[in-house]
């Protein structure tokens, strides 16, 4: 009877984990350099989101393509795109708007040798069509600016909304709630929390506060609770968590992809390893 009651599957992180942490910053602006300092001190992932080189002309302390590639060559991050000019997508012609994007992916992919899907939208600008217009072209998840408080994942990957912008006075507050959140012990909403934190790090200059990152920084790290992945890593377990193949009574799961995956099933966690199948 017990089993029969508890049939909800919920997706773990790697090693079992509930929840994920992640953070976007956008502008390649040589205040990254700082806080790129900061991710790799205390084991924090996140995207930088890049435009092409401005060559000085940009507000904000952009940085020469060759301060840009030495500081985020071999970074650790994930290199993400913001748009070879920085402009409205939403406000110029669809061809005018993939070639934004299209220039941005060809220019950080030869550049940084990675291949680049993830992005943040320029202004936080975009509609339909440039949604329809990014999956054309590859792009795996677009952030925009509009917090939702909350630890959802995304339901549209082209319009992800992250949890909060660091300069929001509920940062700190979402961060304790994040922290003290325990989906184990919850009976039947047992979903996983992924926490999506975003900014400009030249913020922190013009603030004068970078000890709020810093504060931040470590107070999340360090947790065995806590996956600190980058956007497109989560997106990548996502898919192929949702990829995962069940028999018709849903007692046997066989994970087809190149990723171990992690899922809770009655409050256990299982581990079903990459090309295996499991009995829950
Ligand atoms: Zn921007």
């Amino acid at each position: 009877m017990f089993k029969q009651m508890y049939k909800e599957k919920f997706m773990r992180f790697p090693e079992g984990r509930a929840k994920a942490l992640t953070l976007s910053y956008d502008d390649g602006v040589s205040a990254d350099k700082r806080l790129l300092k900061l991710f790799s001190r205390y084991g924090l992932k996140g995207a930088f989101n890049l435009n092409n080189p401005l060559y000085g002309e940009g507000k904000h302390g952009t940085m020469s393509e060759a301060e840009a590639l030495n500081a985020y060559k071999d970074c650790g991050q994930e290199i993400a795109l913001h748009g070879d000019k920085h402009i409205f997508l939403s406000k110029v012609p669809l061809s005018e708007a993939a070639s934004e994007i299209l220039d941005n992916r060809n220019y950080l992919e030869r550049t940084y040798n990675k291949i680049v899907r993830g992005m943040a939208y320029a202004y936080g600008d975009f509609n339909q069509k440039v949604k329809d217009m990014l999956a054309a072209l590859g792009v795996i998840y677009a952030r925009t600016t509009k917090s939702t408080h909350g630890f959802e994942l995304p339901v549209d990957w082209l319009e992800l909304n992250p949890t909060c912008h660091h300069t929001e006075e509920v940062f700190e507050e979402l961060t304790e709630k994040f922290l003290s959140a325990d989906p184990n012990a919850e009976f039947k909403k047992r979903g996983p929390l992924l926490y999506y934190v975003w900014g400009h790090s030249y913020e922190f200059d013009d603030n004068g506060n970078w000890n709020a990152i810093e504060d931040f920084a470590e107070r999340v790290s360090n947790r065995n609770d806590i996956w600190y992945a980058t956007g497109a890593e989560i997106y990548g377990y996502v898919k192929a968590y949702e990829g995962l193949v069940y028999s018709a009574d849903g007692e046997l799961v066989y994970n087809p992809s190149h990723t171990d995956l992690w899922l809770d099933v009655r409050g256990r966690t299982y581990k079903i390893g990459a090309g295996g199948t499991v009995k829950l």
